[in-house]
């Protein structure tokens, strides 16, 4: 079973866990990025090769 994960989709790059958004984290904080203030988007990350892909998507290695 894949990983859910959240990732910041401006130039920080940030990836954080299911835990750590349910826990609050939703927006990225991060000084200097371009989507500081927007909501992380939900991905799910392969847990074989580690890719991202959107959950709408099928992943295949
Ligand atoms: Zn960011
Ligand atoms: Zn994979």
């Amino acid at each position: 079973m894949d990983e859910i994960v959240y990732i910041c989709t401006g130039g920080c790059g940030a990836v954080i866990s299911e835990k750590q958004f349910d826990e609050g984290l939703v927006v990225c904080g991060a000084d200097g990025c371009d989507h500081k203030g927007d909501s992380f988007e939900k991905r799910m990350k392969c847990t074989k090769c580690e890719q991202l892909y959107k959950v709408a998507e099928v992943h295949i290695c």
